[in-house]
């Protein structure tokens, strides 16, 4: 679509709409310590302790196509997305709400599946359901999270910290949600022209299972604890890594320079991407929904990181005036450009 075809929201994209709408707010009580910008929210408390909060909304047919994704996935996926903003925070998640926006021929045992995914993932993150909101819908299901987490006030990590020469680092491995979902829309394709043909989903399991069902990386702040690491910025990915980059680098008023062979795409992935025809570079840079955590760190923690199969040191910052840059194997650098998670 041509720039001028595009409707309003669609030219100012999500980020602009956020900024245009909320740009005359101002916080005005002392426990506001975060408002708008970052993960999650941090909200001053008594004692060594801040409270963070964020919202996570997921709309069928934005987010979600119930043609596959099981309810019970859904439930486990609306509050590993939530609880994930409270990771990249280097925080701790203990409550959720959850609210739904749903049609009233929906039916009673699907959304108890819907509940048991939400229940399996307060077990495995130890949070609580503490409350909610229950509305009708005519335009589908709406299932928004709200989620609560602690810090320590001296432990938090903001977008905003990053200095030059830190290191960038990525957690797991990215593209794999995206290219699952490539899989899925495949398949689904297939089975609208025929019927009979059962889909081929063998093989892909991994694939399909971070994207149904992600599992956000609580694992990684009790390994940054063990390491008595603190992460000088951090984001996690939701819209793709280029995406997240920038806010890291608007937020850290820095920039950075990433090497294409550095990131970390699973061998899986690489053969799915090969044969989709995508490139799984650009998979695993705009793919999004992989729920990694990025973060920088100083160069003193170097060796922590340096051969841990956990995470892949993928570049470093620079300078705002060098501009985000995605460096390849021939040392050739072009722009690093975010296509991001479109939702208009
Ligand atoms: P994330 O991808 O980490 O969930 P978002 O990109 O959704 O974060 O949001 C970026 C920032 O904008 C956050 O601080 C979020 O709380 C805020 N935000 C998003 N939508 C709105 C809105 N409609 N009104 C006010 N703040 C918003
Ligand atoms: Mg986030």
């Amino acid at each position: 679509m041509s720039e001028n075809t595009k409707n309003e929201i669609e030219s100012i994209g999500e980020f602009g709409l956020i900024d245009e709408l909320t740009r005359e707010f101002k916080l005005t009580n002392d426990s506001s310590v975060k408002g708008i910008g970052d993960d999650c929210a941090v909200i001053s408390s008594e004692g060594e302790h801040c409270k963070l909060l964020s919202a996570d909304m997921l709309v069928e047919g934005v987010h979600f196509n119930l043609s596959y994704m099981p309810l019970k996935s859904l439930g486990f996926k609306a509050v590993s997305v939530n609880v994930s903003d409270v990771y990249a925070m280097n925080g701790k998640p203990e409550q959720i709400t959850v609210s739904l926006g749903v049609s009233s021929k929906f039916p009673v045992e699907a959304l108890k599946e819907l509940y048991a995914g939400i229940k399996a993932a307060c077990e495995f993150y130890s949070v609580d359901l503490i409350g909610g909101d229950t509305t009708s819908s005519y335009s589908g299901l709406i299932v928004s999270i709200s989620v609560l987490g602690v810090a320590d006030k001296t432990n938090i990590s903001f977008r905003s910290g990053a200095k030059e020469n830190d290191l960038l680092i990525v957690s797991g491995d990215l593209g794999s949600s995206y290219l699952g979902l490539q899989i899925l829309e495949r398949e689904k394709g297939v089975f609208n022209a025929n019927p009979n043909i059962q889909p081929k989903l063998d093989g892909y399991d991994e694939l399909i299972k971070r994207q149904l069902q992600p599992i956000a990386r609580k694992d990684v702040i009790s390994m940054f604890e063990e390491m008595s690491f603190k992460p000088t910025s951090m984001i996690d990915i939701s819209d793709g890594l280029a995406s997240e980059i920038m806010h890291l680098a608007k937020s850290s008023e820095c920039s950075f320079s990433i090497y294409s062979d550095k990131l970390p795409i699973a061998e899986k992935s690489i053969l799915t991407s090969e044969e989709l025809g995508l490139d799984p570079f650009v998979c695993a840079l705009n793919g999004g929904e992989d729920y990694e955590l990025l973060f920088t760190a100083d160069q003193k923690d170097f060796e922590k990181f340096k051969n841990n199969p956990n995470f892949s040191i993928i570049g470093f910052a620079t300078d705002k005036s060098n501009g985000n840059l995605l460096i390849d194997k021939n040392d050739s650098a072009v722009t690093l450009n975010a296509q991001g998670w479109r939702h208009f």
